[in-house]
C-alpha cells in the first residue's frame, strides 16, 4: 500500500510503501512519552521503502535497555515525529508513526506491544463522555 505523509509544519514530507498487516500500537513508556499520550501507533517498514520527498529531519539518539541505540526522528521545527530507527543495521527497519500518515485512518493495527505499561485506563475508551467536537 502507497501511503504518504509530513510532519505538521509540512516542513518534512514522505512517501512509503507499506504492509497494512505490520500496524501496531505500543504501550512502552518511551513511546507514552514520545507521543505525548497514552500509546503510540506505527507501521514497520524496510528502510528502502521508505523515501524522503522534503525537508532534513532532526534525529535523537536513544540508548536502549538493551544497550542498542535507536534513532529518533523528527521535524526540528515543529517537532512531529516520524520515525525510529535502529543505526548500523544492513537492512534498517523503519518504525513508521501512523499518525503522520495521509492514510492512517485507513491504517487499524494488528497488535498490542509491551503491554505490561499500558496506562489502566486504555481497554475503557468507550466508556469515557464523548464529543463530536471540541
Ligand atoms: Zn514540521
Ligand atoms: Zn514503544
Amino acid at each position: 500500500m502507497d501511503v504518504n505523509g509530513s510532519c505538521h509544519c509540512r516542513a518534512v514530507q514522505f512517501e512509503a510503501e507499506i504492509d497494512p498487516k505490520r500496524v501496531g500500537i505500543c504501550h512502552c513508556t518511551d513511546c507514552q512519552i514520545f507521543s505525548g499520550s497514552a500509546f503510540r501507533t506505527s507501521v514497520l517498514v524496510p528502510g528502502r521503502d521508505f523515501r524522503l520527498v522534503k525537508g532534513e529531519p532532526a534525529t535523537y539518539e536513544k540508548m536502549a535497555d538493551s544497550g542498542n541505540a535507536r534513532q529518533l526522528v523528527f521535524c526540528n521545527l515543529c517537532g512531529t515525529h516520524v520515525y525510529g530507527t535502529t543505526p548500523n543495521m544492513q537492512d534498517p527497519v523503519y518504525s513508521l508513526r501512523v499518525g503522520v500518515l495521509s492514510q492512517r485512518a485507513e491504517l487499524r493495527p494488528f497488535a498490542q506491544v509491551w503491554c505490561q505499561s499500558q496506562v489502566p485506563w486504555v481497554g475503557d475508551m468507550a466508556d469515557i463522555r464523548r464529543f463530536s467536537t471540541q
